[in-house]
């Protein structure tokens, strides 16, 4: 059985925070204010993930009131998603997803950041596409008060026999 997800995510760009988009850290004046690493774009492809098996978001499964959770990679929350997949029998095979950011230049970054997302889900680099573009200048991206990013899961899920009993 095949199945899509769809993820959004948006975090408010600060002063004195790291810049980390897809688990990798991008050398900026601002960075992502959040509980974790505030991680947009793995945040936005953990939600499309969950999205798949009807399994909730990410608030639900890492809510930002678990100390535990505080400052921690999401890479982590990425690894830790599929293993609920896993306990459903569902497999991610592709990601697409877009970033939105008017500042900095995202694109000399796009190979790593794949690569470190594919490693963290265990998928094959030709399976995790990102991009990036600008919000040509306009609204909350365009002034540069915060980075969005959105993002499409495609998981094969072993099927359940009892959805079909006249099979
Ligand atoms: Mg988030």
């Amino acid at each position: 059985m095949i199945l899509t997800g769809i993820g959004y995510d948006t975090h408010r760009l600060v002063e004195g925070r790291r810049l980390v988009l897809g688990g990798v850290e991008i050398p900026h004046t601002l960075g992502l204010l959040g509980h974790s690493d505030a991680d947009v774009l793995s945040h936005a492809i953990a939600d499309a993930l969950l999205g798949t098996i009807a399994a909730g978001d990410i608030g639900i499964h890492f809510p930002n009131t678990d100390a535990s959770i505080e400052g921690i990679s999401s890479l982590k929350i990425l690894s830790r998603t599929v293993e609920i997949l896993a306990a459903s029998h569902a497999k991610p095979v592709h990601i697409d997803a877009t970033l939105i950011a008017e500042r900095p230049k995202i694109s000399p970054h796009l190979p790593a950041i794949r690569a470190t997302l594919a490693k963290a889900m265990g998928l094959p680099l030709e399976r995790v596409s990102v991009k990036a573009t600008t919000n040509e200048k306009m609204g909350f991206l365009g002034r540069e008060e915060g980075i969005s990013a959105m993002a499409v899961a495609t998981v094969e899920q072993l099927p359940d026999p009892t959805f079909y009993p006249n099979i």
